[in-house]
């Protein structure tokens, strides 16, 4: 199985999981457009891909999903919470309402959704595996759960928000309400928050981490690796700082 993510950040985000057999996008958050010209560049024709699942409702996570779903004739997969939160979803080919905990199958890939908090209706995170190896998308969580901690220790390769840096956050351009949002227990994970999580649940057979979402105003993608670089270099995990404006290295997973 491998993964690239073609994009994360407040301004779009889709990550490209694949068999042998069966590839789905998870997230389609940018323009119908914008993501085929991503798959271009990630080597991967869009007609290969079999579904969407998607995480919440957010614009940055379903912005191309609704019309990409009908142009390829792809199912998209989603909480009854989500597509009810926003109905342009239903403007896509297929819905399949799926469940926290309530696994699925698409192809050969098999499909594990989480719950996760963040402000939206009924969001959740995916475990994807195949052949015993497991990928996770963790993005738009407000903090650590106990849950996370048990899905990361799981994992093969781990996509996990590093949003912001605390103290950038509380002294950058945001009005309050809005920092009180993302700080806050139903926003996004802080790079301290993401650097515990893989301290304490990065398990032996974790080989690769990307670190997602971060934001432009509130981080700076230097501090986030000099992090990573102190707690993984010369290891034997691989991470990488997944980029907004464009698709990252394909990942054996
Ligand atoms: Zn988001
Ligand atoms: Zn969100």
């Amino acid at each position: 199985m491998k993964l690239c993510v073609l994009g994360s950040g407040s301004g779009g985000n889709s990550t490209l999981v694949y068999s042998d057999s069966t590839a789905l996008l998870v997230d389609a958050g940018f323009s119908c457009r914008e993501i085929e010209k991503r798959l271009a560049a990630a080597s991967f024709q869009p007609d290969k891909i079999r579904a969407i699942l998607i995480t919440h409702e957010h614009g940055d996570h379903i912005r191309g999903a609704a019309l990409f779903s009908r142009k390829y004739g792809v199912p998209i997969y989603l909480t009854e919470g989500t597509a009810t939160a926003d109905r342009s979803l239903e403007k896509g080919d297929d819905l399949r309402f799926i469940r926290p905990e309530g696994n699925f199958a698409e192809g050969d890939l098999e499909i594990h959704p989480f719950s996760v908090p963040h402000d939206a209706a009924d969001p959740v995170a995916y475990i994807v595996s195949n052949g015993g190896r497991r990928a996770m998308v963790m993005t738009d969580l407000g903090h650590v759960t106990v849950r996370a901690v048990e899905k990361t220790r799981m994992a093969n390769l781990v996509m996990v928000e590093s949003n912001h840096d605390v103290e950038l956050l509380k002294i950058g351009p945001y009005p309050w309400s809005l920092k009180e949002r993302v700080g806050g227990k139903l926003g996004h994970l802080s790079n301290d928050d993401c650097m515990e999580l893989l301290a304490n649940a990065g398990g032996p057979h974790l080989s690769t981490v990307i670190f997602a979402h971060l934001s432009r105003q509130n981080n700076n993608p230097n501090l986030v690796r000099l992090n990573a670089d102190a707690f993984f270099g010369g290891g034997r995990v691989v991470f990488e700082i997944a980029s907004q404006d464009a698709c990252g290295k394909t990942y054996e997973v």
